[in-house]
């Protein structure tokens, strides 16, 4: 592995590391640009297919469309908003004894499992109330509710 390579993932990897938000490989891409003006795009996707198979990052592709990437190595779980398709960490304990339970109920060997929960973010979520009063003038003949 040259040094120019090593350079390159680490730069990657190091981008990923300092966000939370899960972003996507395009969004790494234009990131690590602005570091190595010359990387391409071909070069940012191969190194997110190395770091996942060595399981240094993981890849999330909740909606199955668009595949994000997560630099915290920890199992933990997630929030995918189905409005504007953000992907949150949550802040609840990873449930060994879930590993456990299923353990026991079939003899497999569990070594993890991924928990993602969904719905509406805050921020989708005031969008819709915020729209609401538009919506009731274009709808008088329901003045009765
Ligand atoms: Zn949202
Ligand atoms: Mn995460």
């Amino acid at each position: 592995m040259s040094t120019r390579r090593t350079r390159q993932r680490e730069a990657i990897l190091r981008v990923l590391k300092r966000t939370t938000a899960h972003p996507t490989a395009d969004w790494l891409y234009d990131e690590v640009r602005k570091e190595i003006p010359n990387i391409s795009k071909g070069t940012v996707y191969r190194n997110l297919n190395f770091l996942r198979q060595t399981g240094e990052i993981l890849e999330l592709n909740p909606d199955g469309t668009v595949t994000r990437y997560d630099g915290r190595q920890e199992n933990h779980y997630h929030f995918s908003c189905e409005k504007c398709g953000r992907v949150f960490d949550v802040d609840e304990p990873v449930s060994l004894e879930l590993d456990r339970r299923l353990a026991q109920k079939t003899g497999f060997q569990v070594k993890r499992h991924t928990l993602e929960f969904s719905g509406l973010c805050r921020d989708c979520q005031k969008e819709r109330k915020s729209t609401f009063p538009a919506k009731s003038v274009q709808a008088p003949s329901r003045a009765g509710d």
